[in-house]
């Protein structure tokens, strides 16, 4: 429906169709060609979309040309007209990139302000003229508290990611600023998913809106070259380091699931003389974005990741995605994956799976409703002395993660095991993210496995397509070394 519509039947202003054609677009995206009317008609909005979409030009342009239209009723410094809230530090630096970029021509001013960082600069700018504020929530109430800022004047609210906002524990900041917008506002939300949070948050929130939803992104890209590598889990950072050099890949993002694992294997990449670094909620914000820049202008070729730190992060079109471990959420993967492959250009995800990781994969297959191909790697040949791995503690009961409590009733949105970052109650973010897989054992013992075959049966078995019994890849003290 949105494939006639072109951005000259849009009415944007002049000043905004200059910048979009510096910026190379020449058609809006769905998203934009759905959004974008209903924002420039001053309603309120409801939209489903992921990162990737083009949603954020799908707010932001239509936002500008508002606020150029229609001057400040009494600008004061510090007061921000639109005010823009994002769940993570790196998606609002994203957000308020993007403004800049299309209100180039306008001499509209706009801010970014969120936490891990010195606070005086941000009050500095608050002192000049602030028409579109990009925030994180708990730094934004910073400011309130320090009453460095006056939300009085917001005539337009944007939440990005509501549902990563809730996912994250945002929303008792989000009602306290709510509480300080005036009444009388445009509201817009954007969320990839739609559960009863949301539901609930866009009922008080939102103005008989209009709404916008295209597709999903439950259905992987075609242009994703999917694969798996069943591999056990000691097993994994030397065939990674073997893919990286034998494949010479010059830019991987590699996910893993703990924030610990990131570092350990970052320190087993640079060891191997593969460049790395890992970003998580532990890291300082200038050693994240330090390490992004590195990993976007190409010095940097391995960034490891957990789904929190990644989340947002506008690193499309990479060549490579890697799980290291498989989330166990199977619309991560979706959104992992999602990062390669975009916008014509091809890329390779490839997934690393160990027998633990079964039940995960079957239900990441049963989402994106096909199998991932298996594919054996004959030129890989395992170190021969390798420690002992650990025994692993049984596992936990359906729905439960290793080491974690039982969930709260009504703590999730998709009745699925929480999110990295989704417990039981908010916590602050540097606990956000998961432990170590080594926690207490809990629940029923897992079923006696069967001996392991050495690696080249592995390679055998991993050829066939249908799925592998869990017992396959068991964990043993010593490995044959292959061929
Ligand atoms: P977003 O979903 O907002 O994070 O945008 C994803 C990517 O799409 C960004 O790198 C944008 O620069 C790009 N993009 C946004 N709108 C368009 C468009 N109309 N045509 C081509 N690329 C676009």
């Amino acid at each position: 429906m949105s494939n006639n519509i072109t951005f000259a039947s849009l009415n944007l202003a002049q000043p905004l169709m200059r910048a979009i054609a510096d910026a190379g677009y020449t058609t809006p995206t769905p998203v934009q060609a759905q959004a974008i009317p209903l924002v420039l008609a001053g309603g309120d909005l409801l939209a489903g979309a992921q990162t990737g979409t083009g949603k954020t030009a799908g707010f932001t342009l239509p936002i500008l040309h508002r606020l150029t239209e229609k001057p400040a009723a009494n600008p004061r410094p510090g007061r921000p007209r639109c005010l823009i809230l994002t769940p993570t530090r790196e998606l609002a630096a994203q957000v308020e990139e993007s403004v800049q970029t299309y209100g180039k021509y306008l001499p509209l001013k706009s801010m970014v302000m969120f936490g891990g960082v010195n606070i005086n600069p941000q009050m500095k700018s608050l002192r000049g003229q602030v028409d579109i504020l990009v925030a994180t929530p708990g730094r934004l109430l910073d400011h309130v508290g320090q009453k460095t800022l006056d939300l009085s004047g917001v005539e337009i609210l944007v939440l990005d990611e509501a549902d990563r906002m809730l996912d994250m524990g945002f929303i008792r900041d989000i009602k306290k600023i709510l509480a300080l917008l005036p009444k009388q506002r445009q509201n817009l939300l954007f969320s990839a998913t739609f559960s009863d949070e949301i539901k609930t948050l866009s009922d008080g929130l939102l103005n008989n809106p209009g709404l916008v939803e295209v597709a999903r992104r439950n259905t992987t890209s075609e242009l994703v070259e999917q694969s798996v590598h069943l591999v056990p889990q000691r097993l994994k950072s030397h065939l990674l380091s073997h893919l990286i050099k034998h494949h010479n890949w010059k830019q991987v993002l590699v996910f893993t699931r703990t924030k610990h694992g990131a570092n350990r294997l970052a320190e087993k990449l640079n060891g191997d003389g593969i460049p790395a670094a890992a970003i998580h909620g532990n890291k300082s914000q200038s050693a994240r974005t330090k390490a992004l820049s590195q990993f976007k202008d190409g010095s940097l070729p391995v960034l490891v990741a957990t789904d929190i730190a990644a989340r947002g992060l506008d690193i499309d079109m990479l060549p490579h995605v890697v799980n290291f471990e498989l989330p166990n959420v199977p619309e991560d993967y979706v959104h992992r994956i999602g990062r390669t492959g975009r916008a014509g250009s091809s890329g390779a995800a490839i997934s690393l799976v160990d027998s633990e990781e079964f039940d995960h994969l079957k239900n990441i297959e049963r989402l994106i409703k096909h199998q991932i191909p298996k594919v054996a790697i004959d030129s890989f040949v395992p170190p021969a002395h390798l420690p002992a791995e650990a025994p692993r503690p049984p596992r936990p009961p359906h729905g439960q993660k290793r080491g974690s409590a039982p969930r709260a009733a009504g703590s999730g949105s998709r009745n699925q095991p929480p999110r990295e970052g989704q417990g039981q109650k908010p916590r602050s973010p540097q606990q956000r993210e998961l432990q170590p897989r080594n926690g207490q054992p809990t629940g029923k013992p897992r079923p006696p496995q069967k001996k392991a075959p050495d690696l080249q049966h592995l390679s055998e078995a991993a050829r066939h397509q249908a799925m592998p019994q869990p017992a396959l890849f068991s964990p043993r003290p010593a490995v044959r070394r292959g061929k």
